[in-house]
């Protein structure tokens, strides 16, 4: 693989940061990737099927200060890289993981203490590395899941609050054990460990398998390769990567590819369009909230895009209207959808570029099979209606710890109950055209309702509840919104709404926030076995008052 994809591999950048345009080769991250690996087997003793959680944002690229091992490391690499070698944070710890057998917990770089005690623990995670900026949340949480202080590893190359930065694990001159797997093994080692709610309950550990990943990777390389010029794409990072589209798509997508990704740490106009103009990017895989922004903000029109080809959109569903316009404003970009979920590895359906039909999320991948299933469990023809059932290789392996509601979403027959509704046409291609799962998606990543749900009901003032997501066409996302019950005593105003909003903001990240409002009912429509009828709520969402 790396004498056929890089042959020149001490040349060829894998990831640049979008902020300083420095770069990291391939070369450059192998070797960092063997340092790390051997300092985590000989300091931390870590083991093959051991559990890290990164609680990070996209950190990708250290900083000149360098008054570390590191900065010995990559001083001494110098002569031999020039400037090429930089260290790359959480793109090697997902690759030292894959070296040395482990599995790679997902988690929010945002998350509150509760949050990240929950992941920590339901991922039964050994390791935690954090950032600077979230390291008191992170010691906290750690402490709950009892993951020991030595094994809570800082990026960056300083100790802070007695946390040790990951660099130095990078000691010594032993060298790192490879795992190897043999296809078979490969089918039941977790790789990546992202966090789903299903169709319903709360987040749950996806557990995706080394084949899960690798066939994902070579499935969307299938359709997606028919356009790519390895030599001249260059593909925009701002997604996160601790959400697996990010991961699937822009850690380990292109890495297979040679296709350099320009990172960002997070979503901001000004240095995504900076990013997107001085970079000249060609690919941009991004969501619908930016699409927005593309769409719709006065500055873009500042920033020369002439040279993105293609955007793939996916995580949320994308309007009609909003495709054509980016498409339009920036010159005629190609502007086409994947659907997928964390269940899928991610990706399942992609548009061919040259194919790309207004609302339409493509084409199956290969390998895989689909059906539609209506409300009597029947299979429907095409151009019907139904939930859409999905099997192959890239389908995961179960969630963890969680027996029944693995068997609830993967059949006996190996499909995955989607909980998505969705049309084939006569041409093979799906549309996306509803969801019947609770799941409420907030700029592409997920709100449990049930989550919301039991934390409204620890509130003095609710008798009873219910949240569902609400489309807001002018923000380009679903926005959670929250019906509640109050005792006759308690006044229905916005006093009270505001009081239950501040309880829900100090509670959840922020993503999470009931920006669709709080609306007073004097009693949560259900059906006689206690389960709430969302339909229903959804449908009188459209016309009523809302207090935000
Ligand atoms: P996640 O597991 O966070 O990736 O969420 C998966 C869910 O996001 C899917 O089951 C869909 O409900 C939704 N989704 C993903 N991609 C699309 C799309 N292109 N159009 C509509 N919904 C989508």
């Amino acid at each position: 693989f790396e004498s056929t994809k890089y042959p020149k591999k001490n040349e060829q950048p894998v990831l640049i940061d979008g902020i300083s345009g420095r770069v990291i080769t391939f070369g450059g991250l192998i070797e960092l990737v063997e340092k790390i690996t051997a300092g985590l087997q000989h300091e931390l003793n870590f083991k093959p099927g051991e559990t890290v959680a990164i609680f990070s944002p996209n950190q990708v690229i250290v900083t000149d200060h360098f008054n570390s091992i590191l900065y010995r490391h990559v001083w001494s690499c110098r002569g031999r890289y020039g400037r090429n070698i930089w260290a790359v944070r959480y793109c090697n710890i997902h690759m030292t993981i894959f070296f040395i057998g482990g599995t790679v917990a997902l988690v929010n770089g945002a998350y509150n203490e509760n949050e990240l005690q929950y992941h920590l623990q339901e991922a039964d995670a050994t390791v935690l590395f954090c950032h600077e900026d979230n390291i008191s949340t992170a010691l906290k949480a750690a402490d709950k899941a009892e993951i020991p202080r030595n094994r809570v590893l800082l990026f960056g190359d300083k100790v802070v609050n007695g946390v040790k930065p990951y660099t130095s694990v990078l000691v010594g001159k032993r060298r790192a054990k490879h795992i190897k797997y043999s296809a078979e093994e490969a089918k039941t080692a977790t790789a990546y460990l992202p966090f789903s709610s299903g169709t319903t309950g709360t987040a749950k550990g996806v557990m995706l398998t080394h084949s899960n990943i690798t066939a994902n990777v070579l499935q969307f390389t299938e359709v997606e390769l028919q356009r790519i010029d390895l030599k001249q794409e260059k593909i925009i990072g701002v997604l996160p990567f601790y959400h697996v589209f990010g991961l699937t798509c822009l850690l380990q997508a292109p890495l297979y590819w040679g296709v350099p990704v320009i990172t960002l740490p997070r979503f901001e106009l000004t240095s995504f369009c900076t990013a997107m103009q001085s970079h000249r990017i060609t690919i941009g895989i991004l969501v619908p909230p930016i699409l927005i922004l593309l769409a719709k903000h006065p500055d873009v029109g500042k920033y020369d895009f002439s040279s993105l080809r293609e955007i793939i959109c996916g995580a949320a569903p994308l309007s009609a209207q909003l495709a054509r316009d980016v498409s339009s404003r920036l010159g005629g970009t190609v502007v086409k959808q994947g659907y997928g979920m964390s269940e899928t590895s991610p990706v399942a359906t992609m548009e061919e570029t040259h194919d790309v039909l207004e609302g339409c999320v493509g084409i199956l991948l290969p390998s895989m099979e689909a059906k539609i299933i209506d409300d009597n469990g029947n299979e429907v023809g095409n151009n019907e209606r139904g939930e859409l059932w999905m099997k192959g290789p890239n389908i995961m392996l179960g969630y963890t710890k969680r027996k029944e509601e693995t068997a609830n979403t993967v059949d006996r027959d190996g499909y995955l109950h989607s909980g998505d509704v969705a049309i084939r046409d006569d041409n093979g291609r799906f549309y996306i055209v509803d969801r019947i799962k609770e799941l409420i998606k907030y700029k592409g990543l997920q709100v449990a309702p049930a989550e919301l749900e039991s934390l409204l009901l620890k509130h003095s003032k609710i008798i009873d509840c219910a949240v569902i997501g609400v489309h807001s066409e002018e923000k380009g996302t679903e926005l959670p919104r929250a019906y509640v019950v109050v005792p006759e005593d308690v006044p229905r105003n916005e006093k009270t709404a505001q009081e239950i909003q501040d309880y829900v903001i100090k509670s959840v990240v922020d993503y999470k926030k009931l920006r669709g409002g709080i609306v007073f009912l004097d009693a949560i429509p259900k059906l006689a076995s206690g389960k709430i009828l969302r339909r229903v709520l959804r449908d009188r969402a459209a016309n009523e008052a809302v207090i935000k």
